[in-house]
């Protein structure tokens, strides 16, 4: 397959309008990092258009390397003990009925970042308190107790991806593992939240692994799945395997679903936070 040119279904909105720019400014005048820019999202256009944003937190620096991603890799700076309230600020300007906060692996600090999470999201619940506030966090190298500073901090949805299938986790996302983002999920199941995942086609996963990880992520009564078109960063990071066909993602949603996963968005340009009030308002009534 040629994957050198993006098939039409691919094309993304430009950046513009007056939503855009608020979006823009809000961001650089709060000194707030966005997977929006840092992932190189296709979606920015769209999503800053319609005045919604995705913070990252705990800076733009990851201490992971993960061969899909386009977020700078390295040794992150200081702690910024002022993001929290920054965070809650901003999404109060943008006055958004469903928010969603991502960070970086920071996995140079003992608590991985945990209390800057639970900070954030206790913050932002003081200054919105009608907001859902979906949190799309790292695996805590599967220590449930840094994960559970975060839950205690009350989420409405708890989102960890897996990203992409099980035989595909070394190569693409060298330092995480399958079973313990699985593990991550239960864990938050078990604790009575609402969680989601999302995982990548394109990247040479094969028909049955899919099907074994929908029925994976089904079994762990993850509520909430999306699934979208991994897009290559860089020319260094990892090829896209394929261009995966609208009608294929709608294959899969319907698989999914038939699964008994209560909501998957299935399509090319689907993100995690893709309208992501959309995606959750069966759980989040907002
Ligand atoms: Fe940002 Fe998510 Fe929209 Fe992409 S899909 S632009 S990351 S809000
Ligand atoms: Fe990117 Fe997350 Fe991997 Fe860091 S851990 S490189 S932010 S996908």
């Amino acid at each position: 397959m040629d994957t050198t040119r993006k098939p039409s279904w691919l094309r993304a909105k430009l950046p513009s309008g007056p939503g855009y720019q608020a979006v823009r400014k809000l961001v650089d005048d709060h000194k707030l990092h966005t997977v929006c820019q840092s992932a190189q999202c296709p979606n920015l256009g769209e999503c800053w258009s319609r005045g919604t944003a995705t913070v990252m937190i705990l800076g733009n620096i990851c201490t992971r390397s993960c061969n899909f991603c386009a977020i700078q890799t390295g040794r992150p700076t200081e702690l910024d003990l002022g993001e929290p309230a920054r965070v809650a600020d901003a999404v109060a300007k943008m006055n958004l009925k469903h928010c969603v906060i991502t960070s970086v692996a920071r996995d140079e600090l003992k608590d991985g970042g945990a209390s800057v999470w639970a900070a954030t999201i206790r913050a932002v619940r003081h200054a919105n308190p009608t907001t859902a506030i979906e949190v799309l966090t790292p695996d805590w190298k599967g220590n449930t107790a840094l994960l559970d500073l975060v839950l205690d901090a009350k989420p409405d949805i708890f989102n960890h991806n897996l990203e992409t299938v099980e035989r595909l986790q070394k190569p693409v996302r060298v330092q995480a593992r399958y079973d313990r983002s699985r593990s991550i999920l239960q864990h938050a199941k078990s604790r009575g939240f609402t969680t989601k995942t999302g995982i990548m086609l394109g990247l040479g996963e094969r028909e049955e692994e899919i099907e074994q990880t929908l029925r994976d992520i089904a079994a762990d009564k993850t509520d909430i799945v999306t699934i979208g078109q991994y897009l290559q960063p860089t020319p260094q990071h990892w090829p896209v395997a394929r261009w995966v066909h609208p009608d294929e993602f709608i294959r899969w949603k319907e698989f999914g679903l038939g699964l008994g996963i209560g909501v998957i968005e299935s399509g090319a340009m689907i993100r995690s936070s893709y309208h992501a009030d959309e995606q959750s308002q069966k759980y989040t009534g907002v």
